[in-house]
């Protein structure tokens, strides 16, 4: 039983702690989750941002580029030449070509943005392309544009305005370095300066680059992707392994990543949690206000653009925010040692308190039995001798109940008189001298007596006395006992009459009282004539019977303060106080008569025999110079002797 508890509160000692500690815990882990998501929130814009801004930078650079080119008048010059093909060798020389064709090559080479640069005529001819492909002078490439989207749209549009192709549609990809790589076209037409129309100019942006410099831009880290759609949601970064799968250049986000393109499609910008990640998005659209710089119009195929521009970003969870501060967990981990640690604590503490409880308990209550059925009396008394407390051995000595002796009664009041002296000086030893005892009688309800003997001692607290604690031990039978012992010591125990001892010490009394009181004192001796020849005759039983018997005739014929003894077998002594000789001399004649007519009945073996007796006393007084008996028993003695000697039967006084 006592381990199914120790048990039950090991398990709440572990579990509430748990329950606490999570409890208290849980908000705050659950405002620092509600920072660490502020904080993607804020670093997601800024990340858009940076990234917005790297495109912005280089299409407008692109742009003004194209622009720029449409209006140098080298080119349209060369251009117009063109369009007029008889004007070539009179207007241009080869130098002046391989000059122009150079300077084209060198912006190229110099810009990494850009693939190509491409001049074509208003029939869709080109007519130069840089970098170049064949040696400047020799004949133009032949490569014919009129069917291209960049030439037919950018040759209806009007000066300063802009055609931008739809990414890597209709084959527009480029082969660099080894690598097919989509390209955008960008294309504006080339007018004289007497506004003719003289052909197009073709920029196509490495989209690879641009992709690369976005990429940086963003600087994201190996856990957020960057996201870039075009209006139909046609991935347009390079390869990139997503967290929702291998993404490459011109999938389809809605077969990818189905959710993610829902969200992206139905706004033009925000935040969206799929699938424990965090999507943030904006919509990018080249042919804005933003990107136009210099331009005019840009026009494009509408089902392409804009752009959706995002980023994706790990939602964190419990898992990764514990994971990326481990003092967290530590911490999280040591307050849940700890709470447990305590919990652990308490239980055991608690159990072993519970024990210590219970044996205190125990012992409390085997103490107060103790004190309240002790087989002794119990009390304490306050400074006045008022009782402050009893037990109930003491009560039922007393006859009284605690609600009539507790903070109600003087024990004093509970003493004899006789014996209130006494308990009075014991108590004031108590209070002067810590310690007092006394021997003295109780005075019960029902008014007997008790002899007890009170032992106490004073109980101090901060140096000054609060009350007394007593032990009382009833002497009553004690006493009783001790006087029937010395009863038993001063009594002949066959005939019941006193001894020789008692004899001796009671006569010494007597003696000092005659002498007080001037009275006199007789004594007689008595024997009973041929005593041996009745035990000889009848048995030693009826002798004893014949004793008991002989005893109760002479009580009888004595008074109260007479005392008769058996001093020998069957030798009597009779100690008679206030008695003159003369007296004492008539009592041993009535003593002598009556035996000698008193029939003594015997048993036998089965029949009753009556025996006639007599018996001799000697007769003396006591004089008042003897302190005792010794002198005055010789002295009947010596009558006693005479009246055997005499013939027996006979009173003989011997007085000095
Ligand atoms: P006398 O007349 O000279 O006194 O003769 P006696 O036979 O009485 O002689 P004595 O006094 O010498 O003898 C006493 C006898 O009493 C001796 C003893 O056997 C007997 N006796 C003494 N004590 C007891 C007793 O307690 N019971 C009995 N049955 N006999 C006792
Ligand atoms: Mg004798
Ligand atoms: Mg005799």
């Amino acid at each position: 039983m006592p381990l199914r508890r120790l048990t039950t509160r090991l398990l709440l000692a572990v579990s509430v702690p748990l329950f606490l500690v999570t409890a208290m815990l849980l908000p705050v882990l659950h405002v620092h989750m509600e920072t660490r998501i502020n904080g993607l929130h804020t670093e997601a814009r800024a990340v858009l941002k940076a990234g917005q801004e790297a495109l912005t930078r280089d299409v407008n650079e692109s742009l003004n580029s194209v622009l720029a080119l449409a209006e140098m008048p080298a080119l349209r010059h060369y251009l117009a030449t063109h369009n007029t093909p008889t004007l070539i060798e009179q207007r241009y020389s080869l130098s002046e070509v391989t000059q122009l064709s150079h300077f084209l090559d060198t912006i190229i080479s110099h810009h990494p943005r850009y693939t190509k640069l491409v001049l074509i005529d208003n029939q869709g001819n080109e007519v130069l392309r840089a970098p170049q492909s064949v040696a400047p002078g020799a004949q133009v490439t032949g490569r014919r544009h009129q069917e291209m989207d960049y030439f037919t749209e950018a040759n209806k549009l009007l000066p300063r305005d802009l055609y931008l192709s739809s990414l890597g549609q209709d084959l527009h990809y480029e082969l660099v370095d080894g690598d097919t790589i989509p390209v955008v076209n960008v294309s504006t037409p080339v007018f004289d300066a007497a506004g003719r129309r003289q052909g197009v100019v073709l920029l196509s942006l490495n989209w690879s680059y641009l992709t690369g410099a976005l990429h940086q831009a963003m600087r994201l880290t190996h856990e957020g992707s960057a996201l870039l759609v075009n209006a139909q949601g046609q991935w347009l970064l390079n390869n990139t392994t997503l967290p929702l799968g291998a993404a490459h250049f011109g999938v389809a986000l809605a077969t990818l990543a189905p959710a993610h393109w829902q969200a992206m499609a139905q706004r033009h910008q925000g935040f969206a949690v799929i699938d424990h990640q965090l999507l943030y998005f904006q919509t990018e659209d080249i042919r804005t206000q933003r990107y136009r710089s210099l331009a005019g119009n840009i026009y494009s195929d509408h089902v392409y653009y804009p752009w959706k521009l995002g980023v994706l970003l790990p939602k964190p969870t419990w898992r990764s925010l514990i994971d990326e501060e481990t003092t967290v967990l530590w911490f999280l981990l040591l307050i849940y040692a700890v709470a447990v640690a305590f919990g652990v604590l308490w239980a055991i503490s608690s159990q072993r308190q519970r024990t210590l409880r219970r044996a205190a308990q125990r012992h409390a209550i085997e103490v107060s039995d103790l004190y309240e059925h002790a087989p002794c009396g119990y009390h304490s008394l306050d400074e006045s001798g008022r009782v402050v407390k009893m037990n109930r051995t003491e009560l039922a000595w007393l006859g009284y109940s605690a609600d009539e002796v507790i903070h109600r009664m003087a024990y004093r009041e509970l003493i004899t008189p006789d014996t209130r002296p006494a308990f009075d000086k014991a108590f004031r030893d108590v209070l002067e001298h810590k310690s007092g005892s006394a021997e003295c009688s109780l005075l019960t309800r029902h008014g007997e007596q008790r002899h007890v003997m009170i032992q106490a001692s004073a109980y101090h607290r901060n140096g000054r006395f609060v009350h007394s604690r007593a032990t009382v031990f009833d002497l009553t039978e004690r006493k009783q006992l001790e006087e029937k012992l010395r009863e038993q010591a001063m009594t002949d125990p066959l005939t019941g009459v006193y001894n020789r001892r008692y004899l001796q010490t009671q006569a010494a009394a007597e003696i000092a009282r005659s002498r007080r009181q001037h009275y006199a004192i007789a004594l007689i001796t008595i024997d009973i004539d041929h005593f041996k020849h009745i035990n000889d005759e009848y048995g030693h039983d009826a002798g004893d019977d014949v004793l008991q018997a002989f005893t109760n005739t002479v009580i009888q014929l004595l008074r109260q303060e007479d005392l008769l003894c058996r001093v020998g077998g069957e030798e009597f002594a009779i100690l008679l106080p206030n008695t003159p000789l003369a007296q004492a001399v008539q009592v041993a004649e009535r003593i002598r008569q009556t035996v000698q007519t008193a029939p003594f009945k015997v048993h036998e073996a089965r029949s009753e025999r009556t025996l006639w007796l007599t018996a001799s006393l000697g007769v003396t007084s006591v004089m008042a110079a003897e302190s005792t008996l010794k002198a005055a028993l010789k002295r009947a003695d010596i009558g006693l002797y005479r009246a055997k000697e005499q013939g027996r039967n006979r009173v003989v006084v011997n007085d000095v």
